[in-house]
C-alpha cells in the first residue's frame, strides 16, 4: 500500500472486532472508540438491527445494479426526503462522499453552466480532482488539476485565520461576508455555480463558524444565483446534536445536501439530495455502479431507522455537552492547548506552541499515543494536523463520555508537561 495513505499511531493497529463503542485489536486489547473510524461508524459498532438486516440480504443478494428497482434503496431515498428541508427532494446514491460532492458540483455546475466555484478555507471534500480542487488544505490536495475554476473565502474560525483573530461572533461574520463579496467580485466573473461547504470542517479539526454566519453568506449568494452545496459528509443525521443537519444552526436551506460516512455505519453509502428541478438537470446518463446497492441501502435503512427511533440527535447534544464541558477546562490548565471548541459529538483540540497560535502537531501525534496507552482512540485534524478530535458513536453513554475526558485530560496534562 502507498506511503501516502498513511496509519495512525508508531505502532499501527489492528482493529479485528467492535461491539457498542468499545474495538478490539488482534492483540486482544480493547479501546474506547471515540473517532469511529472517522466519524463513520455514527450508532454502534455491531448493532444487532443493522448486523440482522445485513445479514439476512447477503444471503438473499449482494447485487443488481440501479437497472432494476432496489427496494430498500428506494426506501431510503423516501426516509431521507423527509428528514430534508426541501421541496419534492430527489435522491441520487453513491458510494463515497468524494462522488457525492462531485455529483453536487455536476448538478450545479450543469444548472448555472458555469464551471466556477467558491469554497472555505481549510476544506476537506474529498479525494477526486473536483473534490481536491475545492479542499482547502495543501496537506489534502495533491494535485493543482481541476475542472472548475475554484476561490477560497473565509471559513469563520477566528483562531486559525489570521484575518479573522480575536474577533467578535458578529465581527467575524460581517469580516466574512465583506470578503465573499469581495472574491466574487475580483476572482470571479460573477457566475459562479456553487459555494461548497462543511457546517463544522471535520478534517480541518471540528473548525466552525459562529452560528448564522451561512445564513448571511446566503444573502450575498441570492444575489447572484449561487447555489449552495452543503457537505454534511461528517455532520449530519444529528451528531451536531441541536440540530439534524448542521446547518441548521445558520438559517439557511441549502440547495443540495451531500452525505456519506455515518449513514451506513461502515457500509459504502453516500449521496445528494436536491430538489427536484435541480436533481433533474444532469443533461447526459450517470451511473454509479454500487450507488444504493441493495447491501448498502438495507444497512443504512437499519442504521438511520434505529437512530430515529431511538433520538440520537437528543444523545448527541447531552453527551457532547458533558464532552465539551469535560474538556474546556484544559485550555486554561495547558499551555499546549490553545482552544477547545464543537458541537455535538464532534469536539476539537487544538494544540499550540508557548506562543500560544504555532501549530503543534509533534503534541498531537503525543496526545493520540496518550490515549490509545490508556485505551482510547481519538482522531486527529486540522489545517496542521495540530488538532485532537473526539467523536464517538452517537450512542455513547454518559460512563464513557466520563472515561473518555479522563483518559484525554490526563494525555494532554502528560504531552503539556513532557513536551511532545
Ligand atoms: N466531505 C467531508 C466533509 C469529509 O469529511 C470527507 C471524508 N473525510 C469527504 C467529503 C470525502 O468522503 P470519502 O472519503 O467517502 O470520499
Amino acid at each position: 500500500m502507498p506511503s501516502w495513505q498513511a496509519l495512525y499511531y508508531d505502532q499501527p493497529i489492528e482493529l479485528v472486532s467492535g461491539q457498542g463503542r468499545h474495538v478490539v485489536d488482534g492483540e486482544g486489547t480493547r479501546y474506547l472508540d471515540c473517532f469511529g473510524g472517522i466519524l463513520t461508524t455514527m450508532t454502534a459498532h455491531s448493532l444487532p438491527e443493522v448486523v440482522d438486516a445485513v445479514r439476512e440480504q447477503a444471503g438473499r443478494m449482494l447485487h443488481t445494479s440501479t437497472l432494476y428497482l432496489i427496494r430498500p434503496a428506494v426506501e431510503l431515498a423516501e426516509l431521507i426526503a423527509t428528514l430534508v428541508p426541501m421541496e419534492r427532494p430527489k435522491v441520487f446514491f453513491c458510494t463515497s462522499g468524494s462522488e457525492a460532492n462531485e455529483a453536487a458540483m455536476l448538478i450545479a455546475s450543469t444548472v448555472r453552466r458555469s464551471t466556477q466555484m467558491l469554497a472555505l478555507r481549510n476544506s476537506y471534500h474529498g479525494r477526486s480532482f473536483a473534490t481536491m480542487a475545492v479542499t482547502g488544505n495543501r496537506g489534502w490536495s495533491a494535485s493543482a488539476l481541476s475542472p472548475f475554476q475554484v476561490s477560497y473565502v473565509h471559513n469563520g474560525d477566528a483562531f486559525r485565520t489570521p484575518a479573522l483573530r480575536g474577533m467578535s461572533d458578529e465581527e467575524v461574520i460581517d469580516a466574512c461576508v465583506d470578503d465573499l463579496r469581495h472574491v466574487i467580485a475580483t476572482a470571479t466573473s460573477g457566475d459562479v455555480a456553487c459555494l461548497i461547504a462543511e457546517p463544522v470542517q471535520g478534517v480541518g479539526g471540528f473548525a466552525m463558524p459562529p452560528d448564522g454566519m451561512f445564513g448571511a453568506m446566503a444573502e450575498v449568494l441570492d444575489e447572484y444565483g449561487i447555489l449552495f452545496v452543503d457537505d454534511e459528509v461528517q455532520t449530519g443525521w444529528g451528531r451536531t446534536g441541536d440540530h439534524f443537519w448542521g446547518i441548521g444552526a445558520h438559517g439557511v436551506v441549502p440547495d443540495f445536501i451531500t452525505f456519506a460516512k455515518g449513514v451506513g455505519n461502515g457500509l459504502t453509502l453516500a449521496g445528494v439530495v436536491g430538489p427536484a428541478e435541480l436533481m433533474d438537470s444532469v443533461t447526459a446518463s450517470s451511473i454509479s455502479t454500487f450507488g444504493g446497492n441493495p447491501l448498502s441501502t438495507t444497512g443504512g435503512l437499519a442504521n438511520l431507522r434505529y437512530l430515529l427511533d431511538n433520538d440520537l440527535q437528543s444523545n448527541a447534544r447531552e453527551m457532547g455537552g458533558r464532552l465539551l464541558e469535560g474538556l474546556r477546562p484544559l485550555a486554561e490548565l495547558c499551555s499546549i492547548v490553545g482552544e477547545v471548541r464543537g458541537r455535538g459529538l464532534m469536539i476539537g483540540v487544538e494544540l499550540v506552541e508557548a506562543d500560544g497560535i504555532t501549530a503543534n502537531p509533534k503534541a498531537a501525534s503525543r496526545v493520540l499515543e496518550e490515549c490509545r496507552r490508556r485505551g482510547v482512540l481519538v482522531g486527529k485534524g486540522g489545517l496542521y494536523g495540530n488538532c485532537v478530535r473526539v467523536a464517538p458513536p452517537m450512542t455513547v453513554t454518559a460512563a464513557e463520555v466520563d472515561e473518555a475526558v479522563a483518559a484525554i485530560v490526563d494525555s494532554i496534562k502528560t504531552a503539556d508537561r513532557e513536551g511532545p
